[in-house]
């Protein structure tokens, strides 16, 4: 905290030059808010990958395919018709032209992705994928659990958001009380843990902060605070990066 922001750097901030963060972390930490909010400050596109697997698995899933067998798994997302936005302030989020962005939010999704996003295969594709959007973008906030460490080492500021699993967990359940999905926090804590330890532990891209990534603990604060947070946070890796704040 304290992190003052150094004199260069509004130029970057408020300009419209190519500036890339990545924000990491594991589920229930607001990742998906804050980066929204934070790429609508810095007047930079968003992009969700988490949605990107989300759509994947739901792939997977109308295919009927195991869990367990990775091979199909594979096959099944080879042909992916894909489309996702990256407009930070409006959702757009397709299968094969059918808005799916609420499906993919379902029970049944969430139980799934992480077996679907442990497979080489699958996340090949959609790393490669991911790296073209932010070519295209430019200035862009890409918000996912490797995107410090794997799919964009370069970033110019790279994030890592932290909570206490019981703070996570608390804050999914009032998301499913408010969006209608029940209020079970025990259930929700179980699987926050559960998800936790199967990111963490894969083989392939396990979830963990890059070495150069600044951590931040949202546990204690709240969205406000988080931005303002993150905001000094990206204007001090800035500077760091790239001192004078030339381009
Ligand atoms: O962020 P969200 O909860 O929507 O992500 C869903 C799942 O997608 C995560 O639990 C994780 O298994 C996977 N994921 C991933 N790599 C990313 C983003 C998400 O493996 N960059």
């Amino acid at each position: 905290m304290g992190v003052e922001i150094p004199v260069e750097a509004p130029r970057l901030l408020s300009g419209t030059s190519p500036l890339v963060v990545a924000m990491d972390g594991p589920s229930g930490t607001g990742k998906s808010s804050v980066s929204r909010r934070l790429a609508t400050r810095l007047g930079a596109r968003y992009l969700d990958t988490g949605a990107m697997y989300r759509v994947a698995t739901l792939r997977v899933l109308r295919a009927g395919v195991e869990l367990t067998d990775a091979a199909a798994i594979g096959a099944a997302v080879k042909e992916l018709p894909l489309s996702i936005g990256t407009d930070p302030r409006r959702e757009v989020i397709q299968l094969d032209g059918e808005d799916v962005s609420s499906e993919i939010r379902g029970d049944a999704v969430t139980k799934a992705v992480s077996a679907v996003s442990a497979v080489p295969e699958v996340r090949d594709l959609l790393v490669a994928l991911q790296r073209e959007l932010t070519t295209a973008a430019q200035r862009i906030v890409v918000e996912g659990r490797d995107i410090g460490t794997v799919v964009l080492t370069d970033a110019d500021a790279k994030i890592y958001l932290t909570a206490s699993a019981e703070a996570r967990a608390h804050r999914r359940n009032q998301q499913n009380i408010a969006e209608g999905r029940g209020d079970d926090y025990e259930a929700v804590l179980a699987d926050v843990q559960r998800r936790d330890t199967l990111d963490s532990t894969r083989k392939v891209s396990p979830l963990r902060p890059a070495d150069d990534a600044v951590l931040v603990d949202t546990s204690d604060l709240n969205m406000d605070e988080v931005i303002d947070e993150l905001y000094r946070v990206v204007a001090q890796q800035i500077s760091t990066s790239r001192p004078g704040g030339a381009q």
